[in-house]
């Protein structure tokens, strides 16, 4: 987004700028049971099979390499440079940006914007809200990756769940959360309500017209003023799809809805436990950005507090100028 990192502004990042401060608590408290992979040149984690053994010895290596990139697993090994004795993993989720199925944006594929990023934390914020609420789960951290947020699960029930386990909560959480079609009779979940109010007016005549919406549903859905009806009848309690869209509207608005919910999720990143993340704290140099714990969601700006303070000092010598 600000364009690449040179070696010597990742040396001064690492040097001046980064702290100890930076690693959030559920990371600093079993950093020797994870294992740390480094990406030296920007082709990817490929050192990897490391231990790191305390904080301390964390920041002798980000201050003398300067990697381009440090990731950390999201599973605990007993002996992780050999990633031996396996003690469990964070349940993961993984939203980027640059990925995300329906944009409403003009973001070329690869490219991201305030807009994206923050449809991707509404994303990531829907999620969570299913996690507590259907799963009773509660230490949950968000993280900004540099392009998209992770969210990472650290309650003790999820831990030890297998590939499987994680694949059908993933299947539930980004796909399943759809209400039944019939007529019920309390509202529909918040979850559901923000997730439509975001999604429904970046659907165009064509996604639609693919997905096999009939032509009244897709007018119903086109126009702005039967949209907001639409969007404001969904807070106010159930029907209102089946009476706007009608039966076969509403099935295929709901198919397609689900599908554009799969694809918001890296999948692979959910069920895979060998996975390495990047670390929260360090430079995504690609971009020069900071990967970084994000404390206040719902305030979070990324534009203004991932920025390295290198970038602003190129900014003001008028070296690069910002590309969105
Ligand atoms: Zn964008």
């Amino acid at each position: 987004m600000f364009g690449e990192a040179t070696l010597e502004e990742r040396r001064r990042f690492y040097a001046e700028e980064w702290s100890p401060a930076e690693l959030p608590e559920f990371i600093v408290k079993s950093l020797s049971m994870r294992e740390f992979g480094f990406d030296h040149s920007g082709a990817g984690p490929s050192d990897r099979y490391n231990r790191i053994a305390s904080v301390a010895q964390l920041q002798g290596v980000l201050v003398r390499l300067a990697p381009y990139g440090v990731y950390s697993s999201v599973s605990l090994y007993r002996t992780p440079e050999r990633r031996d004795g396996w003690l469990g993993a964070e349940l993961v989720f993984d939203v980027d940006a640059k990925d995300l199925p329906v944009r409403g944006c003009g973001c070329a594929k690869g490219e991201v914007c305030e807009l994206c990023l923050e449809e991707a934390k509404q994303h990531v914020l829907g999620i969570a809200e299913v996690l507590r609420e259907d799963f009773g789960l509660k230490e949950m951290h968000f993280v900004y990756s540099g392009r998209g947020y992770h969210l990472r699960v650290t309650d003790r029930e999820v831990l030890e769940l297998g590939s499987r386990e994680r694949a059908e909560i993933l299947d539930y959480v980004a796909a399943g959360v759809v209400p039944e079609l019939s007529e019920l009779s309390f509202g529909y979940p918040a979850h559901f309500r923000r997730r439509m109010r975001l999604l429904l007016p970046r659907l165009s005549e064509a996604v639609l017209r693919e997905a096999g919406v009939p032509k009244r549903a897709r007018e119903v859905l086109l126009s702005e003023g039967e949209l907001e009806e639409l969007v404001q009848g969904l807070e106010k309690g159930t029907g209102v799809l089946a009476r706007k869209l009608k039966k076969k509207g509403t099935e295929k608005l709901m198919e397609l809805v689900r599908r554009i919910n799969a694809e918001m999720v890296d999948a692979k990143v959910t069920v895979d436990v060998k996975r390495i993340l990047r670390l929260p704290g360090s430079l995504h140099s690609k971009v020069s950005m900071k990967c970084m714990l994000v404390r206040k969601i719902e305030s979070f700006d990324p534009l203004s507090q991932a920025v390295p303070k290198f970038v602003s000092e190129r900014e003001s010598k008028g070296i690069y100028k910002r590309e969105i």
